[in-house]
């Protein structure tokens, strides 16, 4: 939501415009380009146009350019389609104010109060970055679609890890969305002279991160799935000196997974295996929730179709679950939704390398086309 952001979003709407689509922007920044009637309900294919700083060129960009590449080539071939198809160049999907602003605003997951109040990590509030874009929180709720104005909703997207690279598969079929939980959690112990307190008369905050640290894997094993994360990703140690003994650690876990009863297993061995480091090591333990995102799982009919039409084209494949959030997963309770991936090159994603090859790219939005006109008859 900058002004750049909105440069390339009017550019992204001419571009629609040439193709002869109906345009607009949503109160939310969403540019939408659409071919056929307004009032039918439409397959829409969306993704992102924003970007994190110094990201790269194909994530998001990717499923609104393809999307358009899929409505000229419906032009150019004079297939008819039944029903209108529009495209949608989202906004803020990657949480410079937390959540993925386009996307619900679409989808009707907004409050007014978290509009008013939202803010970036500079302090900025989302409400003067929409304004000064010429947007503002009322058109933002505005921006809702009924659901039944929705037939479906299809993204295409790299895939930003690198497993269908090491895989030597050109397309994921993505099943579902990890669910997500996030804690902050705190180990208390006693700050003292790293000189004079005897190493058996220490209560050192790191000793019980680092033996937790060690126990994950064993967590996993015992109590995950191989689509399970449990990761560290945040360290704080206080009073944070090299000469003294640190008496508070806090750190961030992240546990992931694609069904929801699998996190509260992690989610509860991390408690109990967190309790008895903190007895082991004298530590006082305390634990706050900050989030818990459910697994979003896509609609089998869609996964499927997409299935089909991937072999159909011979291409090779596999089925996958997304680590990463995408802004499809706000609409599987709405409308039927599939996810289709390509390759990221070396896995890199979030960075000035980040690469898919054409090669990859074609086959990915052949595989929406097809898709989309199969939904579409
Ligand atoms: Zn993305």
């Amino acid at each position: 939501m900058t002004e750049i952001d909105m440069e390339a979003r009017q550019w992204m709407m001419q571009k629609f415009k040439d193709a002869g689509l109906t345009t607009h922007m949503d109160g939310a920044g969403n540019v939408c380009g659409r071919l056929g009637d307004p009032d039918k309900p439409a397959i829409l294919i969306g993704s992102h146009l924003d970007s994190v700083p110094a990201g790269g060129m194909f994530d998001g960009t990717l499923g609104v350019v393809a999307g358009l590449e899929c409505i000229r080539v419906i032009q150019e071939n004079n297939i008819d389609v039944n029903c209108p198809i529009e495209i949608i160049g989202t906004s803020e999907e990657e949480g410079r104010f937390g959540g993925m602003l386009g996307a619900q605003a679409l989808s009707g997951n907004l409050t007014l109060e978290w509009l008013e109040s939202a803010r970036d990590p500079k302090g900025e509030y989302l409400k003067d970055a929409l304004e000064k874009c010429g947007l503002n929180v009322h058109d933002t709720l505005r921006a809702r679609r009924d659901p039944s104005s929705m037939k479906a909703f299809l993204e295409l997207h790299i895939e930003q890890g690198p497993v269908l690279e090491n895989s030597n598969k050109c397309i994921g079929v993505v099943d579902g969305i990890s669910g997500v939980f996030k804690w902050l959690v705190k180990l208390k112990g006693k700050a003292d002279h790293a000189g004079t307190a005897p190493m058996d008369m220490r209560s050192d905050a790191f000793m019980g991160l680092a033996d937790f640290a060690h126990e994950i894997s064993r967590i996993i094993d015992e109590e995950g799935t191989d689509k399970s994360r449990i990761t560290i990703g945040r360290v704080d140690l206080k009073p944070g000196y090299a000469h003294t003994i640190p008496g508070e650690a806090h750190f961030t876990i992240v546990g992931r997974d694609m069904q929801e009863d699998v996190m509260h297993q992690l989610a509860n061995s991390c408690r109990k295996v967190l309790s008895s480091i903190a007895r082991k090591h004298k530590l006082y333990f305390e634990y706050e929730q900050m989030s818990w995102l459910e697994p979003k799982h896509f609609s089998p009919e869609v996964v499927d179709l997409i299935e089909e039409e991937v072999k159909a084209l011979d291409y090779s494949y596999m089925k996958m679950p997304s680590g990463a959030g995408h802004d499809i997963q706000f609409f599987t309770d709405l409308t039927p939704t599939g996810l289709i991936f390509i390759p990221s090159v070396g896995g890199v994603s979030h960075a000035p390398d980040e690469w898919s090859h054409w090669d990859d790219v074609e086959k990915g939005t052949q595989v929406l086309l097809n898709t989309l006109l199969r939904l579409a008859q």
